[in-house]
């Protein structure tokens, strides 16, 4: 009997957490080092123990709904979209489902374009989306190019400042720091709330200063670059977010951060030149 209690204890105190990770058409999409997104959650979380489990699906894939923790989908140009839109609209039960349930989704510009209602394209071709997302995109003549920093929405940062530990707090910044790159003007419903507001750059149109958005716990942005090495706090955030979806309050062990940090601030002067 004690030896039961004893087990049962050892078997707490060594509970590991997982991760399944779920890369969206990795071979399609993705471009100015969006991988590196998937690099730092790896990194961050072998750092504390926790196994990443990474599936990349790509089409003709079966999406398995409610199996993933954390989705990414990264960018592309407007031809790898065409094709994968189609198949898209077959995965798009199965991550409606996985979304409104908790599970945690970043997309970057082609994959967040893809997840609003329509995109038009320049050449005047309009892909369906799949509405997770209430927002769409029309190709523009202006190609945005360049760094691109905002400041995070106001609910969204003080959620990310409570859940971020680490040995640098001190040097936390609401802000977020990426590259974009995109013809596309995207346009939000009143469905969706913004990831954040433009201190420079364009953000999601050049013109109304919103960038991104964010529907229960997946966001949409336009920033490349890779975004989550050089933003460790919302890397930190995505995490949380997706192990608590299955272990409940999740507290992360702190990092040191000096040179994540060190990147944001350097890439954040570009920006401002
Ligand atoms: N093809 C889209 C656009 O130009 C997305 C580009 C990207 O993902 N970088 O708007």
């Amino acid at each position: 009997m004690a030896r039961t209690v004893e087990s049962q204890k050892s078997k707490v105190k060594s509970q590991k957490y997982s991760l399944n990770v779920c890369h969206l058409y990795p071979d399609l999409m993705d471009t100015y080092g969006d991988k590196g997104n998937i690099l730092a959650i790896q990194y961050r979380c072998k750092q504390r123990d926790i196994e990443v489990i990474y599936s990349p699906l790509t089409t003709n894939d079966k999406l398995l709904a409610n199996h993933y923790d954390f989705f990414f989908f990264g960018g592309g140009q407007d031809k790898a979209q065409i094709a994968v839109a189609a198949d898209l609209q077959k995965k798009k039960a199965a991550l409606i489902k996985s979304i409104k349930s908790g599970a945690v989704l970043l997309s970057i510009c082609g994959g967040y374009q893809l997840l609003q209602n329509h995109f038009k394209t320049i050449s005047g071709k309009t892909i369906k989306g799949i509405g997770l997302f209430d927002a769409y995109t029309v190709g523009s003549t202006n190609r945005m190019i360049q760094n691109l920093a905002i400041e995070i929405n106001p609910k969204l940062n003080n959620e990310i400042e409570s859940i971020y530990q680490s040995s640098n707090v001190a040097m936390y910044q609401s802000n977020l720091i990426g590259f974009e790159n995109h013809s596309g003007k995207t346009y939000l419903g009143s469905g969706a709330k913004p990831l954040g507001t433009v201190i420079k750059g364009s953000g999601n149109n050049g013109e109304d200063k919103t960038e991104g958005a964010i529907y229960k716990n997946a966001f949409g942005c336009y920033l490349h670059g890779s975004l989550l090495p050089k933003n460790p706090h919302f890397a930190d955030f995505l995490i949380t977010k997706a192990l608590e979806r299955r272990y409940g309050i999740v507290k992360l062990a702190p990092l040191d951060d000096t040179i994540e940090w060190q990147a944001h601030n350097s890439a954040l002067k570009i920006s401002n030149h």
